[in-house]
């Protein structure tokens, strides 16, 4: 299934623009907070108002936690500038945020610092960053990659804001973003929080936040709904960090120059393993990607694709190396990241017009697939898509399945590291 990006408001002058561009959307109450479920984009989103503060944002995005499956989390809204450089209806996106307000000193620890613990900076998300920052070039907007400050106070003076732009180093403030962050790190859901100046934290802050409200809204909107657009989030951001982290890799094998990727790492945690199954039930569970069987790859290919065709209750099929499959077979020679081989199908495995998922572990150049895609159609089958746990991109594998005309799916991706 896939998993929603919540996206959370404090206000309704803030959230009325992501219902307005919700499609298939409804709504629906958990303990009193209206959320509503729909695509933006084309992306699955579940979004939030929360209300102003940090208890009433930190809530609802717990609450949101409990009961959506997230792949991320935007905070987003409308925020003081602290930085000079900002003018109203400029852009921050989050590097990372912190409650200006958490003051524990005389228990010895600095402010800022949630006492007996070691929160303090919520780093946002990496990716969701880049896809922010992408999103505002390509739109011209202004935006600056900075630190947003939180408290359960309206800043209003020009000394308080620079003297809390001095002692964190904030670029803008608001009520709510560090709380929804600090939620987030928590829960180990990745977080982006992006606002729009709509004063200056200053004596005429409230004047012009009354003012400046509507326009900024629209403003941080059109950021995150364009940030959305630019999200890859297949793979699933959470699952994949994890995936790779079990994935070991071998230097120079089978032979100098190859960066073996291991999955054997992988398939030995039980909840790694679980994890990736998961990942690829959810996907070609139901719908038009659901196949009549799955056809494995020798050797790895067998240890996925047979965990995946049980839990999906359907039939494994194997593609083997030559001279390995005993009844008669069709075959099909291919060239390897580290040499040529040939790869062989029963005749019978597969009955004309089967839609099949070919799965293996890994895909590097691709020609192991394409010659696997080839032998399922000289059977009369239809391959529907081909997945993988890796993807090596510099290799073009992906490319090559798509430039001739299949679908392919992976988790994670090494780019040579
Ligand atoms: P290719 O045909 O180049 O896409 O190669 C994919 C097949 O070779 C898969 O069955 C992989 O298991 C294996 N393979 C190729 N390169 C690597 C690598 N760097 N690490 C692990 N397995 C690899």
């Amino acid at each position: 299934m896939e998993k929603y990006i919540g996206i959370i408001c404090a206000m309704d002058e803030e959230v009325v623009h992501y219902i307005d561009e919700l499609s298939e959307g409804r709504t629906q109450t958990i303990a009193g907070s209206v959320f509503h479920t729909g695509r933006i984009r084309g992306k699955r989103v579940v979004i939030v108002k929360s209300g102003a503060g940090k208890v009433n944002a930190g809530a609802c995005a717990q609450l949101m936690m409990a009961s959506f499956p997230l792949s991320a989390v935007i905070m987003t809204g409308v925020a003081g500038g602290l930085n000079p450089a900002l003018n109203t209806h400029d852009l921050v996106i989050s590097k990372d945020s912190l409650q200006h307000d958490i003051d524990a000193k005389e228990l010895g620890y600095e402010r800022g610092r949630v006492p007996f613990s070691d929160l303090k900076h919520f780093a946002a998300d990496p990716r969701l960053r880049a896809a922010a920052r992408k999103a505002a070039d390509k739109h011209k907007l202004k935006a600056i990659e900075g630190r947003m400050l939180s408290g359960d106070r309206f800043v209003s003076g020009a000394k308080e804001a620079e003297a809390i732009r001095k002692e964190f180093e904030g670029d803008c403030v608001d009520m709510e973003s560090a709380a929804v962050a600090q939620v987030c790190t928590i829960n180990k859901v990745p977080h982006l929080l992006i606002r729009s100046i709509s004063d200056k934290a200053d004596e005429s802050a409230s004047k012009d936040f009354a003012a400046m409200l509507k326009t900024a809204a629209k403003n941080s909107h059109l950021l995150v709904s364009e940030t959305i657009a630019m999200l890859d989030l297949q793979p699933d951001l959470t699952h994949a960090a994890a995936i790779k982290s079990l994935i070991r890799t071998v230097p120079d094998w089978p032979k100098k120059g190859v960066q073996f990727r291991d999955i054997t790492t992988l398939l030995k945690d039980p909840a790694g393993f679980r994890r990736t199954i998961d990942v690829l039930a959810d996907r070609y569970a139901e719908g038009n990607l659901r196949p009549d069987i799955i056809v494995g790859i020798d050797a790895r290919g067998f240890i996925l694709g047979a965990a995946l065709a049980d839990r999906l209750g359907i039939g494994f099929v194997p593609i083997r190396k030559k001279g390995k499959l005993p009844a008669k077979t069709q075959s099909e020679e291919y060239e390897l990241e580290y040499g040529k081989d040939r790869i062989e199908i029963h005749v019978d495995a597969i009955k004309p017009g089967d839609r099949v998922l070919i799965v293996d572990d890994l895909i590097a150049t691709g020609g192991t697939a394409l010659a696997a895609c080839k032998l399922v159609e000289r059977l009369g089958g239809k391959v529907i898509e081909c997945c993988f746990v890796v993807d090596l991109p510099a290799l073009g594998g992906k490319k090559k399945l798509l430039a001739g005309g299949y679908k392919a799916y992976h988790i994670v991706d090494f780019e040579g590291d």
